[in-house]
Formats: C-alpha cells, structure tokens, sequence
C-alpha cells in the first residue's frame, strides 16, 4: 500500500510522534488534535475499514493497545472515548483503520 499514508508511518517513511508500538500495532498523536489527548492506533498491516477487520486477534490487540494508551496518557481514571469512524457517514478521512483515542476533557454525546 504505497499510497496509504498510515502505512507509510509504519514503513518510516513518515514519522509520526509515536507514543506506543508493538509487533503488531502502532499509536501515534494526531495531527490535528480534537482533545488534549489525542492518540490514533493503527494495525501494521494495511486495513482499509472496520469493514475489513477479518482477523479477531487483531482486533483485539488493537482495543487493549487503545486502552493501553489511554493508561499511559494518564486518562485511565477520568476516562476517555474510543472512536473509530467507518467510510463517509461516519466521516472517515484516512482509509487505513485507526481507533481515535480522546480524552483530557469531558466529550459530548452523540457526537455530531
Ligand atoms: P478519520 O477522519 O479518518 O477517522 O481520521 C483521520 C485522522 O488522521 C484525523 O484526525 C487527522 O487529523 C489525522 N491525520 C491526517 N493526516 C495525518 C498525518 O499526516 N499525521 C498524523 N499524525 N495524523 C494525521
Ligand atoms: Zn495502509
């Protein structure tokens, strides 16, 4: 996936500001924070949406990487959202799945 920005991080191509990293996962801050906290985690492979997500272990590995984070961030005992926005309705700008992780500051609910 040449083309895809997210696998260029993982390829280091691009280096994001990386707060976690595993065999399989990567966790980098956003460009453009929504919140005080604002980490995205990705898989290292290349999956375009939540749609494609086949792989249990991998999704898994993806939700304790989130909460992982949300630990080491500080977040765990205010807590904090974990989001993951799926093709246009659900506003996805980057089509290699990431798992927002927000917090710092009470979020709303529903999100707009
Ligand atoms: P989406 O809308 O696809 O769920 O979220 C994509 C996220 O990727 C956005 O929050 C956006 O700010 C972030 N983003 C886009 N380009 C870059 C980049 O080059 N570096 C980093 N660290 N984040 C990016
Ligand atoms: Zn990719």
């Amino acid at each position: 996936m040449s083309d895809c920005l997210f696998c260029k991080m993982v390829a280091g191509v691009i280096k994001p500001d990386v707060v976690f990293e595993d065999d399989n996962v990567l966790a980098f801050r956003d460009i453009n924070p929504r919140a005080p906290v604002h980490v995205l985690v990705i898989p290292k492979q290349h999956v375009p949406t939540l749609n494609e997500l086949a792989n249990p272990e991998l999704a898994g590995q993806l939700l304790q990487a989130a909460a992982a984070v949300a630990k080491q961030e500080g977040l765990a005992d205010n807590g904090y959202r974990v989001n993951i926005n799926c093709n246009k309705h659900g506003g996805q700008e980057v089509y290699h799945l990431h798992l927002h992780v927000l917090g710092g500051r009470q979020m709303a609910w529903p999100p707009g």
